[in-house]
């Protein structure tokens, strides 16, 4: 690891600024909102019990969804804190002290930190309740480090982002480390781009090439092979000549398309086959095709010889990683090649193979196929991942202290 990491840091005595990713769906009950899935709360646990049980206190900053800059009580953390307590409190053996405090900064936020007794969490207002939080404002990066020692980043999702309370506020800290979250996706990621066991397959689906791009340009070298399904595909297909019928199709990447799957040659594969249906609903009627989609037909779903060659190839590889599902898994009838592909890399892992599945969707899809435990590594970060995986430098990441 290049960078400092929560182990390197002392933290006896010290208050922790701990960047958290509690950007969790919230479901409203009457006018009571709770945690809807708590999987990004659980997440951070490890990180926010190693601090207390070495004699920290953390200060959690968060955002929640995309308020403009100012407090709006429906992406307050109210909410998170009350699950969070309950969270804490179970399973560490002593219940730990989880104070909230309905601000982001001012006298309030000061006066909380300050009395936050050893083993106790404060939770801070939605960081994007303040207009400085997404302009990497200096001054509110320097109000939240004073109220702590150090600083310890372990919201992934976010590392693609250059805020306050991701990078502003590492300037102002005497050391600033990962998380035991945020190392973990570095350590696979990174694994999986620096230094990837052979072969070595990417499975790229979803809705859009154009969201994909840089991603199949940093891949392409990489891989031996490139699984493409899902939406892009038909991008592809219509830029190789192939007639794709209604079917979602970006017509202003076509050259890009065909530029890209010269350029790879060979290791792009395109579906052979496909689920077609005559509208965008579940119950349309639908049915299977190879080659051409006939005008009136739109593609949902990739086709059972495509998910053979597939999965064959998904079986012999030693290294995989998987962004965007290969048809419209929201519909079940056209979800049978997104679980397929969780099915074999299920299998991939049994048999020694290092898995990455991330995407908003991707996870999504993976969770509700079941497999989600049955993979190395599910990324917590969509955006962060996808230009992780484009090679980018993350904000988040390399304003950390090196080593
Ligand atoms: P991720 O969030 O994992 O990066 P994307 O956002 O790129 O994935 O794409 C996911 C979306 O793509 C899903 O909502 C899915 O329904 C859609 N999609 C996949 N295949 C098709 C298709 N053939 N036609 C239309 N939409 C599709
Ligand atoms: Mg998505």
């Amino acid at each position: 690891m290049p960078k400092l990491t929560l182990d390197d840091l002392d933290v006896r005595g010290q208050r922790v600024l701990v960047r958290v990713d509690f950007n969790v769906p919230l479901s409203e009950e009457g006018d009571r909102r709770r945690v809807a899935d708590d999987t990004r709360i659980r997440a951070a646990l490890p990180t926010i019990r190693a601090l207390l049980d070495r004699g920290g206190r953390a200060i959690l900053l968060s955002h929640l969804g995309r308020p403009k800059g100012t407090p709006d009580p429906k992406y307050s953390l109210a909410p998170v804190a009350d699950h969070l307590k309950t969270l804490l409190g179970n399973g560490t053996g002593r219940a730990t002290r989880v104070d909230f405090v309905p601000a982001v900064t001012g006298e309030a936020v000061k006066t909380h930190a300050a009395a936050l007794p050893e083993g106790g969490v404060l939770l801070l207002e939605n960081t994007r309740f303040h207009p400085g939080e997404t302009k990497n404002d200096d001054a509110l990066a320097a109000e939240w480090a004073a109220l702590g020692d150090l600083y310890v980043n372990d919201a992934f999702g976010s590392a693609h982002r250059a805020h306050a309370s991701t990078v502003g506020i590492t300037r102002h800290v005497r050391q600033s480390a990962m998380g035991y979250l945020l190392q973990r996706e570095v350590e696979y990621l990174g694994r999986v781009l620096e230094s990837p066991d052979h072969p070595f397959v990417a499975v790229l689906g979803g809705a859009k090439v154009s969201d994909k791009i840089g991603v199949i340009e940093n891949l392409l070298d990489r891989v031996d092979h490139l699984l493409i399904g899902g939406a892009m595909s038909y991008t592809f297909l219509k830029a190789l000549g192939h007639a794709t019928g209604k079917s979602l199709v970006e017509e202003d990447r076509l050259e890009e398309a065909r530029t890209l799957y010269e350029r790879a040659g060979g290791k792009i594969k395109l579906p052979v086959d496909h689920v077609v249906a005559t509208a965008f609903e579940n119950d349309a009627p639908h049915r299977t095709v190879t080659g051409d989609i006939p005008d009136g037909e739109m593609g949902l779903d990739v086709g059972p010889a495509t998910l053979e060659t597939y999965r064959s190839i998904l079986l012999k590889a030693r290294t995989v990683v998987w962004n965007g599902p290969m048809g419209v898994f929201e519909m079940p009838n056209f979800a049978r090649g997104t679980f397929a592909v969780a099915e074999a890399l299920a299998e991939a892992t049994r048999h020694g193979a290092l898995t990455v599945v991330g995407g908003g969707d991707s996870v999504a899809a993976i969770n509700r196929s079941g497999y989600e435990d049955q993979v190395s590594h599910v990324s917590t970060g969509g955006g962060a991942m996808l230009e992780f995986l484009e090679g980018k430098t993350l904000p988040g990441i390399a304003a950390l202290t090196d080593r």
